[in-house]
């Protein structure tokens, strides 16, 4: 019986033998970062954790001992490291302790032996925010990310399909939603931050949901249709405003949903596939409801500025289940720029100048849609956010602070108001205009 004991006390010590040793440490001194070495005689497992005042990190090595003394303590001269201390815990788990100046993110990892080392458990300190770019370099930097904000501009009908016809000339509704749609485009690739992408260029028919796939493909933030109606009563005229109808949106989800090539790539990117049916459904339901409420506030702006143009039919943006306006994640409006049964409507839709007034319009609403809530990641959403300025510090010239914000001294002075360098004072506040 004790023969059997003391071979088991036996077992226990030779196991704390096989647990590895801390044989000494190395600290490198990086710009950016600080490096701590430990060399250890074997693959160690450990964990790391930091904590605050004062900073420090703490690391537990598994199963370890330290052989004979560590010493990174005396004459530390780091920018983050001050000191360091190590005690052995019951478990048999080495904790070390990294005195810290300033806050530190760790990032730890093993090394095998090579030429020069044996085993190494390497721990990064990088100071928090020491990576990041100065704010305007960052800014800069954003802007020239951003991408800019697409709207796809929908021509309606075309080729075997078009549309209604006038009463007067029987001018083909085709041919005008396309010199309307060409019209927009140009408008709005004219303004910084915006372009326009048709869904059709010439006359030739493309389905509906092709329309939407073309949309989709060019990731379009917004979808405007554009028509010119006909009524069987000539005289109604002026022109209107859709959204989609909540009925309509409803039942197109269920078809989304049935649809998994098309289900995969929505609601911002989250895909559908591999959710459950109800929880698809609610994402599907929360993007459509955000899609719905984008729909009515661009189309409400489009409707306004159409107002300025001429009669407005309905008192409202309307709402119908157009099958085009059913893209789940696209804010989309039908425009029926005015009814081509009229008389006098045929006549303007046939007009140049009316079609670039018009056209002008759908810009406009579209532009103050997008000034109000440009999507994160567009350049109109940076324009939005970075408004830099610059402080004047002792010894600033503005040929200096042009320099450093890229932007001629002459559009500095005008943004300012700033006749001379002479007028220029410590602690004034510049306001640089986009380069
Ligand atoms: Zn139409």
């Amino acid at each position: 019986m004790k023969r059997i004991i003391f071979l088991l006390v036996l077992a226990v010590t030779h196991a704390s033998a096989w647990a590895a040793e801390v044989s000494g440490v190395r600290l490198w001194t990086a710009p950016d970062h600080t490096r701590v070495v430990f060399d250890t005689t074997a693959p160690v497992e450990h964990k790391v954790f930091t904590l605050d005042e004062p900073d420090r990190l703490v690391l537990d090595i598994a199963s370890a001992s330290v052989a004979g003394a560590l010493d990174a303590g005396a004459g530390i001269s780091d920018q983050l490291l001050t000191g360091m201390r190590y005690a052995r815990k019951p478990d048999g788990t080495l904790r070390v302790v990294l005195d810290l100046s300033k806050p530190a993110r760790p990032k730890t990892f093993l090394l095998k032996p090579n030429a020069s080392y044996g085993h190494r458990l390497v721990v990064d300190l990088y100071p928090t925010g020491a990576t990041r770019e100065p704010r305007v370099a960052k800014s800069t930097a954003d802007i020239e990310r951003a991408r800019d904000v697409v709207v796809a501009i929908d021509a309606g009908h075309g080729g075997d399909d078009p549309g209604a016809a006038g009463s007067v000339h029987g001018t083909e509704e085709k041919r005008i939603t396309l010199e309307i749609a060409r019209r927009v485009k140009r408008l709005v690739d004219a303004q910084p931050g915006m372009r326009g992408v048709l869904t059709r260029s010439s006359d030739y028919y493309v389905g509906l949901r092709k329309r939407m796939d073309i949309a989709r493909d060019n990731r379009a933030d917004l979808f405007v249709s554009i028509h010119a109606d006909a009524f069987r009563d000539k005289r109604v005229r002026g022109s209107s405003v859709y959204v989609l109808s909540a009925r309509g949106a409803s039942s197109e989800a269920a078809r989304w949903l049935a649809d998994k090539e098309n289900a995969a790539d929505l609601v911002g990117g989250v895909s559908l596939e591999d959710k459950d049916p109800a929880l698809a459904e609610l994402l599907m339901s929360l993007s459509q409801s955000a899609t719905q409420h984008a729909s009515f506030s661009a189309a409400g702006r489009v409707y306004q500025e159409l107002g300025r143009v001429g009669k407005v039919h309905g008192r409202r943006v309307q709402q119908a289940g157009f099958l085009v306006l059913k893209s789940p994640d696209i804010p989309s409006m039908l425009v029926e720029t005015g009814f081509i049964s009229n008389p006098t409507e045929e006549r303007n839709l046939r007009d140049d100048a009316y079609q670039e007034r018009l056209a002008t319009a759908i810009m406009r609403g579209v532009q103050d849609f997008f000034d109000d809530a440009p999507p994160p990641g567009t350049l109109l959403a940076e324009r939005k956010r970075t408004t830099i300025k610059h402080v004047i510090a002792r010894g600033d010239t503005l040929s200096e602070i042009a320099d450093r914000y890229q932007v001629s001294v002459a559009v500095l002075r005008r943004t300012n108001d700033i006749r001379s360098d002479n007028l220029i004072r410590v602690g004034q506040v510049l306001v640089i205009p986009d380069s």
